[in-house]
């Protein structure tokens, strides 16, 4: 039964409570699973298997509006991904000088001129809170224009079947190649088209390891074997992966495992623009041929034509005519290849378009329709990013080049010493985040007649503790503190640890304890 057979429907049955509310919702989403009585156990739709093996897609070209933008997005997000980790950052004579590098053995993200520390990642909490948001608002505008435009998977995949097309030749041609039985050309053909994709796959993987070490040494090292272990290993991985999810599983991928189609379901409104056949106009679709007679007796014929182009360039094999899809990744290639189709015999364009639910509802009715962006959820959403952007830039433009952290000794919490003077010991950690040595001066407020060593450490002429930090480094020491002070029994008197480099105005303090008996 196809949407068409809907209107037939609505006149003929005529329903009212909850069915007429379910006919409504059918007339606005295009689906046929409707009933007016107890079901027929012959009807298909009750005894579609609950498992279909996959039927292979060989999706056509198209050329138009969505396709370029989608061209446009690969090649960005590809040479992205493919160069950045070439691309140099001069950070001075003590930092590594590529632009985008995870450095697990230093302990450091550096983007462009950003260097996270591990005491940072709060800025990763940061940048996933951004990324979802940003993700939802997408959703709450153009529904799962992620999916179709930027997602990884759609991305690589559209690369793959590129791929496959120039060797395997167009929809019709590669159908007809696979039906025919092997032969030299379609053997060879299909090592090329492999070799192709292993190829690709295996430039995705070694990309990937760019982004943890030195990139140019990083390549010299890998095609001299002398890379470690675990960058051919994720190489190999990465290679499978990308070939194996991208070449072979393709529209699967989105179809049953990603859980993204199942919680932008939940997530999206009747405002949010999606890829629509517009029933109202299509509907009852007929062939030119079957349009003209029909016409001639008076009957009403859609624009559609069911010449199929939009199911032919499908990457997931979607009949969009059937209404909303969990398949439909929402990419706009069936809206270029109907485009097409209307331009060639002469009729109005976007019979496939992105719309709302609210406007379907709105064209039937009859009354004018319209696009409301500024909605309370995509306020939200806007808000959210603005406000998380914000928080995020004020803290890394106004952070601290220095820091220092204490930890008191657990056991003994404090030690009485032979002439009655009570000590604490601390762990002290000094980050020191620039980029050259720095001598630090530790004092301690907080107590009077105090005395105040680090294990290992030099003084300066006053007599004051100074400890030295390599660039970009940070040094633990023991420091002792102990006073002659008088102290109530079981004080716990507030300290400061003040520490101040030899560069103007860098100094960092941290309060804690100091325990008496
Ligand atoms: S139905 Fe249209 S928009 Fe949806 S995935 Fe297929 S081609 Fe893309
Ligand atoms: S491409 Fe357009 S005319 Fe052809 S079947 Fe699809 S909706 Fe109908």
């Amino acid at each position: 039964m196809c949407p068409g057979d809907i209107s037939a429907i609505t006149t003929a049955v005529q329903p009212s409570g909850p069915l007429a509310d379910l006919v409504e919702d059918a007339k606005c989403t295009g689906t046929n699973q409707i009933t007016d009585g107890p079901h027929d156990p012959n009807d298909e739709f009750y005894n579609e298997p609950l498992y279909t093996a996959r039927a292979k897609i060989y999706p056509q070209h198209v050329t138009g509006t969505f396709r370029r933008v989608k061209w446009a997005v690969l090649f960005v997000t590809l040479g992205i991904y493919y160069f950045l980790p070439f691309v140099r950052w001069d950070r001075g004579p003590n930092a590594p000088n590529q632009a985008v590098l995870i450095d697990f053995p230093g302990r450091r993200f550096y983007f462009f001129f950003i260097e996270i520390w591990p005491q940072e990642v709060y800025y990763l909490t940061g940048l996933l809170i951004l990324a979802a948001m940003t993700l939802f608002l997408m959703n709450a505008v153009a529904g799962r224009v992620w999916c179709g435009y930027l997602c990884p998977q759609t991305v690589w995949t559209d690369l793959f079947v590129t791929v496959e097309r120039w060797i395997e030749g167009d929809r019709r041609e590669h159908l007809l190649r696979d039906q025919q039985p092997w032969s030299f050309e379609r053997a060879a053909r299909a090592a090329l088209k492999h070799f192709s994709w292993l190829m690709i796959a295996w430039w995705t993987g070694g990309a990937w390891v760019l982004y943890f070490a030195d990139a140019p040494t990083l390549v010299k090292n890998l095609a001299t074997f002398h890379a470690p272990f675990v960058a051919y290993a994720f190489i190999g991985i990465l290679t499978f992966t990308t070939y194996t999810l991208a070449g072979w599983m393709r529209e699967q991928v989105c179809v049953y495992m990603c859980p993204w189609p199942r919680i932008q379901a939940a997530l999206t409104d009747e405002d949010a623009l999606n890829v629509c056949y517009r029933y109202d106009r299509g509907e009852p679709r007929a062939s030119l041929k079957k349009a003209a007679v029909l016409h001639e007796h008076g009957q009403p014929a859609g624009d559609c034509i069911d010449c199929l182009q939009c199911v032919h360039v499908c990457p997931t094999g979607v009949d969009i005519r059937g209404g909303p899809n969990l398949g439909c990744i929402q990419c706009g290639l069936c809206i270029d290849a109907c485009d097409a189709v209307m331009t060639k015999i002469g009729r109005a364009t976007r019979l496939i378009t992105y719309d709302t639910d609210i406007n379907i509802r709105q064209r039937e009715q009859g009354k004018p329709t319209s696009f409301r962006i500024v909605r309370a959820r995509t306020v939200l959403y806007a808000a959210i990013i603005a406000l998380v952007g914000a928080v995020m830039t004020y803290a890394l433009t106004t952070r601290r080049a220095e820091a220092v952290n204490v930890i008191h000794d657990r056991n003994p919490q404090f030690v009485r010493l032979s002439d009655g003077a009570i000590r604490n010991g601390y762990s002290v950690h000094i980050l020191n985040k620039t980029l050259e040595t720095q001598k630090f001066v530790l004092k301690v407020t907080g107590l009077s007649d105090v005395d105040v060593e680090v294990i290992g450490g030099e003084r300066s002429p006053t007599g004051e503790p100074v400890i030295e930090v390599g660039p970009d480094q940070t040094r633990q020491v023991r420091v002792l503190v102990t006073t002659h002070q008088r102290l109530e029994p079981e004080a716990s008197l507030p300290l400061t640890f003040i520490v101040t480099g030899d560069r103007a105005g860098t100094s960092a303090s941290v309060a804690d304890h100091f325990l008496g008996p």
